[in-house]
């Protein structure tokens, strides 16, 4: 038997619909706060990676899918989605028609991580990235859209967290100040640390090991070294989530595992996942566009990830599966042909209707109605095809109603539609 890679998973119907009901709750809501999708390769060259992520993060060093081509360029499945819309920005020449774009999309991103719960190899994200927008009600305001998201799914216990991770102006400052707390630790850290230390020294605030965790219990706050402009920034975008009664909470140790945010940092957090804390993050990134070779426009996103939502909407109710709101069962052939028929014109009509073709006997047919949670029957045999008139069995109720085959599916609509429909004509 041929086994999925490990790491990589299989999403079957019954946990589909509600991906679905995710899916289009955020397209629905993105595209009343005015984002349009935009739709992307998952295949990218390696380089988009290492230039934007950073060289020395955990996503571009261990966890990237890469591979030669036969040339001997280097592409690589996207490991997260703000690169390739900062590419397709900047190589599309989106900016030139209008520099504010507010742009969508959703799909699997793939990293090569220890698989546990909450964090797979392929995984799925619903990116939203708004470019050419300097103002902090932007900030608040993607912070905003996915609060009403998470809202709208009535998904609880969610936190925000938030931080300011400054720009080119302040941050060497506070790089210089955390560098030095780190070099007096140095004997505390664990050995991923002591090499981003030299790297990437950020990245030691956000390590989970508790003797890190131990060890910078003082380390200096970002927030306390922006610049008179990034402070400005971060405290009206504080200001306006705290008049929209957003709840948050500022988390100095904030700072994302990807090297290009500037500003505002953000994350919607659980506590009902385990280590996998986090259903969607993002931040400014004020940089990127010109590092890769575009116009100087200011930008942010958030990417949410629907894996861990799923997670945790099935956690709270597993909704049940789709059921059919008819069950055609035919006896003999004749009978076979008016049920493909019939099934046909139904689901046309927009009910959920399944019919067996198999020839099989009534009481396997039932059976099986019953199983998958047929609501009604459509009961048809030589004798009712004689007689001009078919069975339908309420599969609650047991009661049974007699159908004329002629006009049947007319007859059929009218007793399945539900009040709010007939009334609605
Ligand atoms: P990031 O791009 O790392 O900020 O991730 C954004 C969101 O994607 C996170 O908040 C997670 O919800 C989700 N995510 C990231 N990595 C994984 C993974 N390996 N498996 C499942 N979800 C993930």
């Amino acid at each position: 038997m041929i086994q999925r890679v490990k790491g990589f998973r299989d999403i079957l119907p019954d946990e589909a619909e509600t991906w679905r009901q995710v899916e289009n709750t955020a397209v629905g809501l993105l595209q009343d706060f005015g984002f349009s999708e935009i739709r992307l390769p998952v295949l990218e060259k390696a380089e988009l990676f290492q230039r934007s992520i950073g060289a020395h993060t955990d996503i571009v060093e261990k966890e990237m899918y890469t591979f030669p081509t036969s040339k001997g360029e280097m592409l690589t499945l996207r490991p997260e989605a703000t690169a390739s819309v900062v590419r397709a920005y900047i190589e599309q020449k989106l900016y030139a028609k209008d520099p504010v774009q507010k742009l969508y999309t959703l799909g699997p991103m793939f990293r090569r991580e220890r698989p546990q719960k909450g964090r797979y190899r392929q995984f799925y994200q619903i990116n939203a990235e708004a470019f050419g927008m300097e103002s902090p009600c932007i900030d608040a305001q993607m912070i905003f859209l996915l609060w009403t998201f998470f809202e709208k799914l009535s998904v609880p216990g969610l936190t925000v967290c938030i931080n300011s991770l400054g720009c080119p102006a302040c941050r060497p400052r506070f790089k210089e100040a955390l560098t030095g707390l780190l070099a007096e630790k140095s004997k505390d850290l664990c050995a991923d640390c002591l090499r981003r230390r030299d790297k990437n020294p950020l990245r030691v605030l956000d390590c989970k090991v508790p003797s890190c965790r131990a060890a910078l219990a003082d380390a200096p706050a970002m927030i306390d070294y922006l610049c008179e402009d990034c402070d400005r920034h971060f405290k009206t975008v504080l200001s306006l989530l705290e008049k929209q009664t957003i709840p948050f909470r500022i988390d100095p140790r904030l700072v994302r595992g990807l090297d290009y945010y500037t500003r505002t940092a953000f994350e919607i957090q659980t506590e009902q996942l385990g280590a996998q804390n986090a259903v969607a993050g993002g931040g400014r990134y004020d940089g990127l566009v010109e590092a890769l070779g575009g116009p100087k426009q200011p930008a942010i996103g958030f990417a949410i990830g629907a894996d861990r939502l799923v997670e945790l909407m099935l956690q709270q109710r597993r909704p049940p599966g789709p059921v059919p709101d008819v069950f055609i069962a035919p006896m003999g052939d004749q009978a076979i042909e008016k049920a493909y028929a019939w099934s046909c014109a139904l689901a046309v009509l927009g009910f959920r209707t399944e019919a067996d073709f198999e020839n099989k006997s009534l009481k396997a047919m039932m059976k099986r109605a019953d199983r998958i949670g047929a609501l009604q029957v459509l009961i048809v045999g030589e004798e009712e095809l004689a007689e001009g008139a078919v069975i339908l069995r309420n599969m609650k109720t047991k009661q049974q109603a007699s159908i004329p085959i002629n006009g049947l599916v007319d007859h059929v609509k009218r007793l399945l539609m539900r009040p709010s429909e007939i009334k609605t004509g």
